[in-house]
């Protein structure tokens, strides 16, 4: 099975694709942990991404389709992964749908978590990471809705989409989300 997680920054993507991950035994792919983790290596990739992520914007489409190129071919991928965090744009999707062509598999379902903007700050808020200031958290926001949100719509035609509303428990969320993809 091969998953995509959409939704806006603070919706839960996080939370819920590590435990879809687990229950239905796919590689949790999360765009945003590789990046974190390469700023806290400080390898290349680490000092190119962090004061992109630092401001909220995006890190370029080049770096980020390289990234999940590599990330998607690794052996523990082959039997099924949840995408976390991409794609962010309509030119990731689109490189992501050649990727999925070349695998023989464009059966990509698409689950979009989506929630009202001021819970999702509110959560950000919450949540204590180092780029979820308020600033960086409206910046977030905009770029989400100007960049990410037509993402939802590429998929509309082409693939099965699930919107999954992310208010209850987190329990609850995710049995909504297992449902739908039974
Ligand atoms: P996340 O953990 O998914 O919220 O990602 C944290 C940050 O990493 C984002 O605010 C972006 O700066 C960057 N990032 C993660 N995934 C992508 C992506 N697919 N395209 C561009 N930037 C990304």
């Amino acid at each position: 099975m091969y998953l995509i997680i959409l939704g806006p920054p603070g919706a839960g993507k996080g939370t819920q694709s590590i435990l879809v991950a687990e229950k239905l035994k796919l590689k949790h792919l999360s765009t945003g942990e590789i990046l974190r983790q390469a700023v806290t290596d400080g390898t290349e990739l680490g000092l190119k991404a962090k004061e992109v992520m630092d401001s909220g914007n995006l890190v370029s489409d080049d770096i980020m389709i390289g990234i999940v190129k590599d990330a998607i071919s690794n052996e523990d991928a082959k039997k099924g992964f949840i995408l976390d965090g991409f794609p962010r744009t309509l030119e990731q999707a689109r490189e992501l749908d050649k990727i999925m062509d070349s695998l023989g598999n464009d059966a990509i379902k698409v689950i979009n978590l989506t929630l009202d903007d001021d819970e999702l700050v509110r959560r950000m808020l919450g949540r204590g990471r180092k780029d979820d200031t308020e600033e960086t958290i409206k910046n977030r926001l905009v770029v989400y809705k100007a960049q990410t949100a037509p993402v939802r719509e590429h998929y509309g035609s082409k693939s099965a989409v699930f919107d999954i509303y992310g208010i209850g428990s987190i329990n609850e969320i995710n049995d909504n989300i297992l449902a739908v993809l039974k």
